[in-house]
């Protein structure tokens, strides 16, 4: 099993796989004021940005579970460079039903709630993780705007309105799972800009140097239609944040 190929073309050059920055990554890092030694469980780690910037600036150790190897090589590749592959380790798998065999001070599913069947169904399987009192992560997309059309709720790949709720109604849900929400930080546009726009050149140059390849023809409808549907759609009506949680 692992991830398709077009996705490590779109974001071969991210090493944060959502709309928040590094800037922004940080930020959460610092508010959530961690102690040293914080063992944290991180599901979808993608290229372990996350766990290998916070093993270094906080000391935070742990593990990041990935579907894609490619993801899961570069994030090994990203400890080594920083300076913390004693800290951190990434295993290749599939992380959904993934269970910590030692209970963790922070768990963590960064904008793939999917794994758990939806937000609350990830909630449950991070909580199998996470020690009484810990912190949970969980990165997810909202709508910024209510869309008024069955096209712009498909404009933004969403296969139908409830696939996500506004911001109040999100923050609600995580209460009505018994979680209180400590903190959150949210995209805005140009964090969004940053993880979708920057799919356009990597794609781009991919395109050019790859012309007969069998994701060809995928790749050029992409780059001719996908930029106006992102202003179109997504950057108008779709938020994200990461939101930390902690059990009432
Ligand atoms: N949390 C990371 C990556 C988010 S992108 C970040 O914020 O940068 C979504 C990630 O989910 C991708 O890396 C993809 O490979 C991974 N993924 C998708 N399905 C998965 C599954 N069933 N188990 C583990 N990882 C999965």
């Amino acid at each position: 099993m692992d991830l398709r190929r077009i996705w490590t073309l779109r974001e071969s050059s991210h090493r944060v796989h959502n709309p928040i920055t590094a800037d922004k990554l940080a930020v959460l890092g610092r508010a959530l004021r961690l102690a040293p030694g914080t063992r944290a469980l991180d599901l979808a780690s993608g290229t372990g940005e996350m766990l290998c910037t916070w093993a270094r600036d906080h000391r935070v150790t742990g593990t990041g579970v990935d579907i894609s190897t490619v993801f899961t090589e570069k994030a090994r590749a990203r400890a080594a460079e920083l300076g913390v592959a004693d800290q951190v380790g990434f295993v290749h798998g599939d992380a959904a039903g993934y269970v910590a065999d030692t209970p963790v001070d922070l768990a963590a599913c960064v904008g793939a709630t999917w794994i758990g069947g939806g937000v609350a169904g990830t909630v449950g399987l991070l909580g199998r993780s996470l020690r009484p009192g810990g912190l949970m992560l969980i990165g997810e997309p909202y709508w910024r705007r209510t869309p008024p059309t069955r096209e712009v709720v498909e404009g933004c790949h969403a296969g139908s309105e409830d696939d996500f709720r506004t911001l109040p109604e999100l923050i609600g849900h995580f209460g009505d799972l018994g979680y209180d929400v400590v903190e959150m930080v949210l995209a805005d546009q140009d964090s969004w800009d940053r993880y979708q726009a920057a799919q356009w050149l990597n794609l781009r140059r991919w395109l050019d140097r790859n012309p007969d390849d069998e994701l060809a023809a995928e790749v050029r409808a992409e780059l001719s239609t996908g930029p106006v549907g992102y202003a179109r759609y997504t950057r108008e009506y779709l938020g994200w944040g990461v939101f930390a949680l902690m059990s009432r």
